[in-house]
C-alpha cells in the first residue's frame, strides 16, 4: 500500500554543517488493509517519517509510493488530489476551535469541493460511525479528549481515505479513553478496510492493535516484524525497555 524506498531526511544542512540526520535511508513496505506501528524512543524520527508517507515531509532522498503511484514525483496540485486518499490525525487533535464539530468535519469536504448537500450527508454518516451524532452542534471545548480525537478521526475519514496516518493518537488520554479510542479505529480498518500506520512510543498500543511494527532508532528501522498473538518479540521488547529507561 505505502511503500518507503530508501527515504533520508537532514534538518539544518548548510554551507557549514552536516546537519541532522533525522531519517536516514529507511525503507518499509506497509500492507493493504494491515495496522503497523512504529514504535521508538523520543526523537527517534517517527514523526517525521510518518509525515514523509503522506509528503508532508519531502525527503531528500529516496521514493515514496501510494500503491503503484509515486507521490515524490508528483507537482503540487497532483499530490494535494493524491493526499486526499490519506487521512491524518495527531497527538493534540489540531481541531479548529472556531468551528462546530460539523464545520471540522466538513472542512476535507469544503477543500475537495463537495456540494453542500453531500457534504452534510457525509458528516453526519461519520459522525454516526465515531459515536458523536448528538455533538455536532457543539465546539472543541465543550468536548473530552476522546471525543476530540473521535471528531479527528471522523474528520480524517470524511474524504474515504484508503490510508489513515497516526501520530500518538493516545498519548494525550487517560488509560480509559484510549481504550476506546484505539477499539474505534479498529473498526476503521476492518470495516472500511482503511490501512493504518500508527507511531507511538507505548508498547501496550502495539500489542493492543498492530499486526506488524517497526522499532525506530536514531533515525533508523533498527527492525521490522510481525506480532505472534499480538506479543511483542521478548529481545526487541527488552532493547525498547531499556531505551525507555535512557530517556
Ligand atoms: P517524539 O517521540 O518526541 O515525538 P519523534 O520520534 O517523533 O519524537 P521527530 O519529531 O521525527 O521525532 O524528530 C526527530 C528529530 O528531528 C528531533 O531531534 C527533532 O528536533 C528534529 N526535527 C524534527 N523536525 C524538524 C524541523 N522541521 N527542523 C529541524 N529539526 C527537526
Ligand atoms: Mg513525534
Amino acid at each position: 500500500m505505502i511503500s518507503l524506498s530508501h527515504v533520508s531526511k537532514t534538518f539544518g544542512a548548510g554551507h557549514h554543517g552536516s546537519g541532522l540526520t533525522v531519517v536516514d535511508d529507511v525503507s518499509l513496505h506497509i500492507e493493504q488493509g494491515s495496522i503497523h506501528g512504529i514504535i521508538g524512543a523520543s526523537g527517534a524520527g517517527k514523526s517525521t517519517l510518518l509525515r514523509m508517507m503522506n509528503v508532508l515531509e519531502r525527503p531528500d532522498q529516496g521514493q515514496v509510493y501510494m500503491g503503484d503511484r509515486e507521490l515524490t514525483r508528483m507537482k503540487e496540485g497532483e499530490l494535494r488530489e493524491a493526499r486526499r486518499r490519506i487521512g491524518m490525525i495527531f497527538q493534540h487533535f489540531n481541531l479548529l476551535s472556531n468551528r462546530t464539530v460539523h464545520g471540522n468535519v466538513a472542512v476535507p469536504l469544503e477543500l475537495a469541493g463537495v456540494s453542500r448537500e453531500e457534504r452534510n450527508q457525509r458528516v453526519q454518516e461519520y459522525l454516526q460511525f465515531v459515536g458523536l451524532s448528538d455533538k455536532a452542534a457543539q465546539y472543541p471545548a465543550q468536548l473530552s479528549g476522546g471525543q476530540k480525537q473521535r471528531v479527528a478521526i471522523a474528520r480524517a475519514l470524511a474524504n474515504k481515505p484508503q490510508v489513515l496516518l497516526c501520530d500518538e493518537p493516545t498519548s494525550a488520554l487517560d488509560p480509559k479513553t484510549t481504550g476506546g479510542v484505539l477499539e474505534l479505529l479498529e473498526h476503521v480498518n476492518r470495516e472500511m478496510g482503511i490501512t493504518i500506520v500508527i507511531v507511538t512510543h507505548e508498547v501496550s498500543v502495539v500489542e493492543r492493535l498492530c499486526q506488524s511494527v517497526s522499532f525506530m532508532d536514531s533515525g533508523q528501522i533498527l527492525r521490522t516484524v510481525k506480532l505472534a498473538e499480538g506479543a511483542l518479540p521478548p529481545d526487541m521488547l527488552a532493547w525498547y525497555e531499556e531505551q525507555e529507561a535512557g530517556d
